[in-house]
């Protein structure tokens, strides 16, 4: 489904002689939930955001389905992002101003076209989903850090996306809240939806169907 090969990436700030990620190689394939776990600075955000379109390699290729990343049009990268790929990161990025619903909305908004009832009715159901129904109206400043981050996966699930990318989604917020969202998560996974997740928690990594470790911007060798 998705596949890096012999992936290399520096960054301009630092020495190009040593690179974040010196040759990672791997395939994610469609329904897994990957945990890609090391220490800090071992590579796993710039990973994470390479396989993700976001970053692309200095040297080798990613593809997702067949297809390089880097051979497509930044449109098609961008269509990619708005069907297929989604991301939830640390912090939960919402929009102050906006309420819970209008956040989730976010993903279908370009230009002046106004936001179909279908899309509309969509992000109540994943808020919804998130059990934040009759939170639909309140800005983020009125929530917990754990339902800012059920709105920010709301919005990443109202695309209907094949793979989300969570990079320390858990990362901001206390233990029980931390363990509902990698339930939501595993919750989706066992409905078909693929993830990869970066995270610092042992505990979590464990309930992954696969675990990747980085090391000085290599893959470990699996045990
Ligand atoms: P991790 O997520 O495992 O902590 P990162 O992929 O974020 O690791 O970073 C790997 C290394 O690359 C670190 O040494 C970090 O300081 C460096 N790095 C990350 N992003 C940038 C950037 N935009 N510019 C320069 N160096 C960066
Ligand atoms: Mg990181």
């Amino acid at each position: 489904m998705l596949t890096a090969d012999d992936v290399v990436k520096s960054y301009a700030a630092k020495d190009a002689a040593a690179p974040v990620l010196r040759g990672v190689s791997l395939a994610i394939e469609p329904g897994q939930f990957v945990c890609v776990v090391g220490r800090s600075g071992s590579g796993k955000s710039t990973l994470l955001n390479i396989l993700s379109s976001l970053l692309s390699p200095d040297a080798g290729s990613v593809r997702y389905q067949g297809r390089d990343l880097a051979a497509m049009s930044e449109a098609e990268r961008n269509r990619l992002r708005a069907t297929d790929f989604s991301m939830v990161f640390q912090m939960h990025h919402l929009l102050p101003y906006l309420t819970a619903r209008e956040n989730v909305l976010t993903p279908f908004l370009s230009g002046l076209r106004p936001v179909s009832a279908a899309r509309r009715k969509r992000a109540m159901e994943c808020l919804d989903r998130m059990g934040l129904a009759d939170m639909a109206q309140r800005l983020p400043g009125a929530l917990s850090g754990g339902e800012r981050q059920r709105v920010a996966i709301a919005r990443a699930l109202v695309t209907e996306p094949r793979i989300v990318f969570a990079d320390e989604p858990t990362g901001s917020l206390d233990g029980d809240t931390g363990r509902q969202i990698m339930d939501i998560l595993t919750g989706l996974n066992a409905e078909g939806l693929t993830v990869v997740m970066v995270t610092h928690e042992p505990a979590y990594a464990a309930m992954a169907s696969r675990v990747i470790t980085m090391r000085d911007g290599h893959i470990l060798a699996a045990a």
